[in-house]
């Protein structure tokens, strides 16, 4: 008789996060008991105290790498794990935590502890992928329950994770959503922003805040001047929308730092438009223009 195959060894890591991610997999419980028929826990500190030495199959990694010991750390974690994932927006894009690479850590580490001499921290937080080579990113603030378990049977299986890389729009048509942009002028993110919170913000009429990051081909040009000009948000109002959970990310880092003044987003933006018309009036003129409707 054939013996019962191993399981695979499922290892759950935290980092500098605030450990959304690990309670969105311990959520999922209806689907506990056959994770756990599925797979061996064998770190999950979140979960239970019992630990099993590794080498692990899959290690699923949350929060970002923000001092010299967590360097160490990741690489001994790469060293242990067959297949490393990170999980969420802080393992993928450095989390909220990253506003500190924008600012002079001294400086917060004065203002926030009275013997700043005895913190050691790196001057910024990073994702796991500036330390270590990372298989799959899940990404969200935190990644939806959805996602995390189709990450899992995906590992099963041995396929790819199926993780859509289109903006929020497109689930927001979906659903019959109103838009909140079109309709009321709130700025919202939704159309750089990578879909899979199921449109949460949107359906309660607030405009999206990016918790999933950039989408696979985001104009945060286009979107950043329709927010001026059509929705008439202040231009010192730009930078801070792409400076929240996925402030590191390269779109929205490339974004912030487009309109980090006023003046620098008054120009961009006026650029933007100028650019915009010219290629209105010489459609050959090989300058990009914008979408008529972002919403
Ligand atoms: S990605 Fe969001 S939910 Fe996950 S640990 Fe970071 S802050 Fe928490
Ligand atoms: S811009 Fe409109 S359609 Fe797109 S995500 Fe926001 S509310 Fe939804």
């Amino acid at each position: 008789m054939a013996g019962r195959r191993r399981k695979p060894k499922l290892a759950v890591w935290k980092f500098a996060s605030c450990d959304g991610c690990q309670l969105t997999l311990l959520d999922c419980e209806d689907e506990l008991l056959a994770i756990a028929g599925e797979f061996e826990i064998a770190y999950f500190l979140e979960a239970s105290r019992a630990v099993v030495a590794g080498p692990y199959d899959l290690s699923l990694v949350e929060g970002s790498i923000t001092t010299p010991e967590e360097v160490e750390r990741i690489r001994e974690i790469r060293r242990q794990s067959r297949v490393l994932v990170a999980m969420g927006a802080c393992a993928t894009a450095g989390g909220i935590q990253a506003l500190r690479n924008f600012a002079d850590i001294g400086e917060f580490k004065r203002a926030v502890y009275a013997t700043p001499e005895y913190v050691r921290t790196l001057e910024h937080s990073l994702p796991a992928s500036a330390y270590v080579p990372v298989d799959f990113e899940l990404p969200g603030c935190p990644p939806s329950r959805v996602q995390v378990l189709d990450l899992l049977d995906a590992f099963l299986h041995g396929r790819r994770p199926r993780i859509p890389g289109h903006s929020l729009c497109i689930d927001c048509k979906r659903q019959g959503i109103v838009c909140v942009m079109v309709a009321e002028g709130i700025p919202c993110l939704g159309p750089v922003t990578r879909t899979g919170c199921g449109a949460l913000c949107p359906r309660y009429r607030r405009g999206c805040y990016g918790c999933f990051g950039p989408m696979e081909t985001p104009n945060t040009e286009s979107l950043s001047a329709w927010f001026t000009h059509r929705s008439g948000l202040a231009p010192e109002r730009l930078m801070p929308l792409y400076r929240s959970f996925n402030a590191a990310a390269s779109a929205f880092q490339e974004a912030s730092a487009r309109y980090a003044t006023p003046d620098q987003a008054r120009q961009a933006t006026e650029t933007f438009w100028a650019r915009a018309f010219a290629k209105r009036e010489n459609p050959d003129g090989g300058e990009q223009a914008p979408a008529d409707d972002q919403g």
